[in-house]
């Protein structure tokens, strides 16, 4: 898929702007795969007024290397679509196809897969997270986890997730390794369902 270019006007001064979309991302391509994760590639910044807003519109990020295929379609809630012809047929028995709703959820999937990591186990993770903050009625709970990094401390190896509270990102809360590894092994072999599209994989997921 080729970029397209379209006008856009600034919502702020009304100033018209040619703005690049790469509806198809390639992780070889390593400038545009960054500028997905830092944000720049989806942001227009008005070039009269200065004003800066985030633009919305599907796009797919394959990484082949890696074994995955990420659609983002904004505004929709479907679980599962099919793009018939992205892929070459005897690739799909083992890419990972996943569907997302958010550029936030798109680039969680990126970060996840990059450390070698299940998303269904990531999944589990964030909610057993969720439910141990409940449960100690924490002040603040986030709406949203974010899975952002493999760290590696003086303590030990842990993972690193981002809380989304309404407009707001909180601080890191950081979960120690072997909690991944031990939900790992009690989920072993509990999903292994065909693959036939792009499909959300979630918190409403896991519980199917
Ligand atoms: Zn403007």
């Amino acid at each position: 898929m080729k970029p397209e270019i379209k006008t856009i006007t600034c919502p702020k001064c009304g100033a018209k702007q040619e703005f690049t979309l790469h509806k198809s991302i390639n992780a070889s391509n390593e400038e545009l795969r960054s500028k997905f994760l830092d944000g720049s590639l989806t942001t227009l910044v008005c070039s009269n007024c200065g004003f800066s807003g985030v633009v919305e519109y599907p796009i797919l990020y394959h990484d082949l290397n890696e074994k995955f295929s990420i659609f983002f379609q904004p505004d929709s809630t479907e679980r599962e679509v099919k793009l018939p012809n992205v892929l070459p047929a005897h690739l799909l028995p083992d890419i990972r196809m996943r569907l997302v709703h958010t550029q936030d959820e798109m680039r969680e999937k990126i970060y996840i897969f990059r450390d070698k990591l299940d998303d269904r186990i990531v999944e589990v993770v964030k909610d057993s997270i969720l439910r141990e903050m409940e449960a100690k009625k924490e002040k603040l709970i986030p709406d949203a986890l974010f899975y952002a990094q493999d760290a590696f401390a003086c303590e030990g190896r842990s993972l690193v997730f981002v809380p989304h509270l309404g407009t707001e990102y909180l601080d890191p809360i950081k979960i120690p390794f072997d909690t991944y590894e031990k939900i790992s092994m009690m989920m072993h072999g509990i999903w292994e369902r065909p693959v036939t599209g792009y499909t959300v994989v979630d918190k409403e997921w896991i519980r199917v």
